[in-house]
């Protein structure tokens, strides 16, 4: 498909389908086929190639067929300028911070982030590379703007946020942002692009784990950053060619394949998510659920003015119930698995014990221990008995 200006009204659907295949030019094969090659021929005199460049293809950690292809089509699906794709979710994050900070700068970051986002942010940047960073409640715009520092490079949101289901809301961030001369990059991977695109809500950068939604069958790992050339030119060269963070042909290939029925996936997410926040949140054993898509959420209004199909399948809940019966509980689950990740076709369930160390940094809910809980492909009547037989033979 020809990335002309005419692409933008073609529908999201269309876009998942066609963006970055078109007829492979030597069988004449209507999908692209996987390379496998790690590396490309070189022209006649290769003496003035600059070896350290991602522009053409060259050798596979400089980029490779199968991961443009994919940068096609997360291009089209973020609705942004340009797209680097890299290893997993981690390491477009890391990309994020490695490259476009540095030593002496602050940045700005939500409170409850993927735990990684924590790490890197918290502990590896300011006691390695002395770059300073504010932890904040960014549901509060007053807060992150208290939070601003002359030398603030960069406010990192996440919304909905991991674990705690937490909205933020981008336009007037990205407003804060802006006005302090800082960049702001959204972490969209609870959302997905189908319900959410940062981008054309004023956020500079969107990072998405590929790991969750977008490849969406559990199988491949892989992370993207989509934003303006110029940043990602440099993220590109920093965090795939110099650091070595380059996704394989392989997952790109994957993960591709998975991308086509992002929104059919994510529909049925979206619907059974909601159904089932509800069912909890009407069941006596359940002490709370937060899920943006329920009314009683309290980001639910700001969540509503930026997701546009649904409030995605993840929610966070907690039962009145001892630890021991937590573990129970999920002892009991058939449809639903004990397992991290999230966006699977598989539901899957995570405990979050009252031992978590960012509990300070948890709203009063979620202590004392929750699950996260990502719903998946089954049948949403089966997952609600399920959860529903699995409380009852817990004596919940
Ligand atoms: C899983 C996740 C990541 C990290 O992605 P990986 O592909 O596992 O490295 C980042 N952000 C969020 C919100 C996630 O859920």
């Amino acid at each position: 498909m020809e990335h002309s200006n005419t692409e933008k009204k073609l529908g999201f659907m269309t876009r998942s389908v066609h963006a970055g295949n078109e007829i492979d030019k030597e069988t004449g094969a209507i999908r692209r086929p996987i390379t496998m090659a790690n590396s490309y021929a070189l022209p006649y005199d290769p003496s003035d190639l600059n070896w350290s460049s991602a522009s053409g293809n060259l050798y596979t950690r400089n980029g490779g067929a199968n991961q443009q292809y994919l940068q096609e089509k997360l291009r089209s699906l973020e609705e942004g300028e340009d797209c680097v794709v890299l290893a997993s979710g981690v390491a477009a994050l890391s990309g994020v911070f490695l490259s476009l900070l540095k030593s002496g700068d602050h940045v700005v970051v939500s409170d409850s982030t993927y735990i990684a986002a924590y790490r890197l942010l918290h502990e590896l940047l300011p006691g390695k590379y002395n770059i300073q960073t504010t932890l904040v409640d960014s549901r509060d715009l007053e807060a992150v703007k208290a939070a601003l520092h002359t030398n603030t490079k960069l406010i990192h949101i996440e919304t909905p946020s991991n674990p705690t289901l937490k909205i933020s809301d981008i336009r007037g961030i990205a407003t804060i942002a802006h006005d302090a001369g800082a960049l702001l990059s959204v972490d969209n991977t609870f959302a997905s692009p189908y319900n959410q695109r940062p981008l054309t809500l004023g956020a500079d950068l969107c990072v998405e784990s590929l790991t969750k939604y977008i490849n969406g069958h559990g199988d491949a790992m892989g992370g993207a950053i989509v934003g303006p050339k110029t940043l990602i030119d440099k993220i590109r060269a920093d965090a795939m060619v110099n650091v070595g963070g380059v996704i394989s042909p392989f997952n790109a290939w994957l993960i591709m394949r998975g991308a086509v029925s992002l929104p059919i996936r994510m529909r049925q997410h979206n619907q059974s998510a909601l159904a089932i926040a509800k069912f909890l949140e009407n069941h006596e054993a359940v002490r709370f659920v937060a899920y943006p898509g329920l009314e009683s959420h309290e980001g639910h209004a700001v969540a509503a003015g930026q997701m546009e199909h649904g409030f995605g399948g993840v929610m966070a809940f907690g039962l009145r119930a001892d630890h021991d019966a937590h573990n129970r509980f999920v002892s009991h689950l058939k449809v639903v698995t004990s397992a991290v990740s999230l966006g699977h076709d598989e539901s899957l369930i995570v405990f979050l014990g009252e031992n978590d160390e960012r509990q300070y940094l948890y709203p009063e809910d979620f202590h004392g221990g929750f699950f996260r809980l990502s719903i998946g492909l089954e049948d949403t009547e089966d997952i609600a008995e399920d959860i529903r037989q699995a409380l009852e033979k817990a004596k919940l």
